[in-house]
């Protein structure tokens, strides 16, 4: 039987190309020698693996969607998922850093900005001597995104922002930070634009460094903007499309977080079934009981659920289809499943699951981003009926 499927909507995800296994076995022999020797000390110390960071700049793991001629690695993002995946199984820290680096701070840029934009920031930011951070957040504006008061008034040749953002990834450590404001008040989603502000500038400092639950070696920032001059040539995109666009790198960004929680529950899944043959009760290993195994099934059969739903939204955000729905579910779907995984690897574990000798309980805590960031499950749950029901956002 001939299989009717559109070329780049093929089942090749499920059957990974020799590259596709280069890059695996790469960034696994990556992780394993670079990050896994260090994830619980920079995880105690609450410390942003700055070297290491670097380290995957040379190995183009923060050019991923970037084309060549711009220095990047030109992949697509089944790649991308996959890189994602296979770092964030060793450290969840590191998955988070490159994930708001790639497809949010850079792929803005890259998406938005004028050629002259793309070739002043792009080769900087793909071949990882800059980092890059997106802010959108702040104190009064999270699921409500579009609700927010910083704001950039135009003067002469430049735009003067005044505001805060907060929980921002890479905030402290961002050579440049994409952040929307208000250009004009009253007109809903519309009277939002996006700037591109150098660290540096002045009248822009990062404020409070967040001290988190989990995902500890990943930088959580707050943004402080004091009358800071941004010239008008760093307006990103059209003046009142900052919050369309911005909607649109984030279609793209939740499968990076789709990825990230199936990394840290591969992570925990693997330490579970490695503990479950090695710890006996009641004469025997507690794989044997049938309790242990049906729980390591359904953990297994959720995780390559979550699999499918994250490599659909891949495949067809490559082929260049709109993703909104897809990448919401994968996201949706992939976060409580992670979380769900990982609480169960921690009971598997018992009381050693607690303690921190063994991987679990870091997995437990980084997890739960996944839920959160980049739209939490509820507004997931909101974009998904708004794709179905075809409704209208309500703001704007
Ligand atoms: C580690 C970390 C990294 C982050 N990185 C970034 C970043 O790089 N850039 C950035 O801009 N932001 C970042 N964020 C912010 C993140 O996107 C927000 O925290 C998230 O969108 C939720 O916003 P909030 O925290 O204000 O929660 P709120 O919006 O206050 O939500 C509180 C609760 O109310 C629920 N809720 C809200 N509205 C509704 C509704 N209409 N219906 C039902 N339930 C609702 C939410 O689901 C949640 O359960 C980061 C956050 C964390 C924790």
């Amino acid at each position: 039987m001939k299989l009717e499927v559109e070329p780049a909507v093929s089942l090749q995800p499920f059957l990974p190309t020799e590259e596709q296994e280069q890059l695996r076995r790469e960034i696994r022999a990556f992780a394993a020698r670079e990050l896994a020797p260090n994830v619980s000390a920079w995880d105690e110390a609450a410390e942003f693996p700055l070297a290491a960071v670097r380290q995957l700049g040379r190995l183009g793991l923060l050019g991923v969607l970037i084309p060549p001629e711009y220095g990047g690695a030109g992949l697509g993002y089944v790649d991308y998922v996959q890189a994602v995946e296979e770092l964030s199984a060793v450290d969840g820290s590191i998955g988070i850093t490159v994930a708001a680096h790639n497809s949010l701070g850079t792929n803005h840029i890259f998406i938005a900005g004028t050629e002259e934009q793309r070739r002043k920031y792009i080769p900087l930011l793909a071949s990882g001597e800059w980092l890059a951070a997106w802010a959108l957040t702040e104190p009064g504006s999270g699921s409500d995104a579009g609700g927010a008061r910083a704001t950039a008034v135009r003067k002469g040749g430049r735009y003067i922002l005044n505001g805060t953002k907060t929980f921002i990834t890479n905030g402290r450590y961002a050579d440049v930070v994409v952040v929307i404001a208000v250009t004009e008040k009253g007109v809903g989603t519309h009277g939002l634009s996006a700037f591109i502000v150098e660290k540096g500038t002045k009248g822009f400092r990062p404020g409070r460094k967040e001290n988190k639950l989990g995902l500890r070696a990943s930088d959580t920032s707050e943004l402080i903007f004091e009358d800071c001059e941004v010239p008008s040539e760093n307006l990103l995109g059209a003046e009142g499309e900052g919050f369309v666009d911005a909607m649109r790198i984030l279609d793209g960004g939740r499968i990076s977080i789709a990825a990230m929680a199936l990394g840290i529950a591969r992570g925990a899944l693997d330490a579970a079934l490695k503990y479950v043959k090695e710890r006996r009760q009641f004469g025997k290993a507690i794989a044997e009981f049938q309790g242990t195994q049906w729980k390591l099934a359904d953990m297994a059969t959720e995780l390559d659920a979550a699999r499918m739903l994250t490599l659909r939204a891949a495949v067809l955000k490559e082929a260049g289809r709109k993703v909104t729905r897809e990448s919401a579910m994968a996201k949706l779907f992939a976060g409580e499943t992670a979380v769900k995984i990982c609480n169960e690897a921690v009971q598997l574990f018992g009381g050693y699951g607690f303690i921190k000798d063994y991987p679990v309980e870091k997995y437990y805590r980084d997890v739960k981003v996944c839920t959160i960031g980049e739209g939490t499950s509820e507004i997931q749950r909101m974009v998904i009926a708004r794709e179905i029901l075809k409704l209208q956002p309500s703001r704007g």
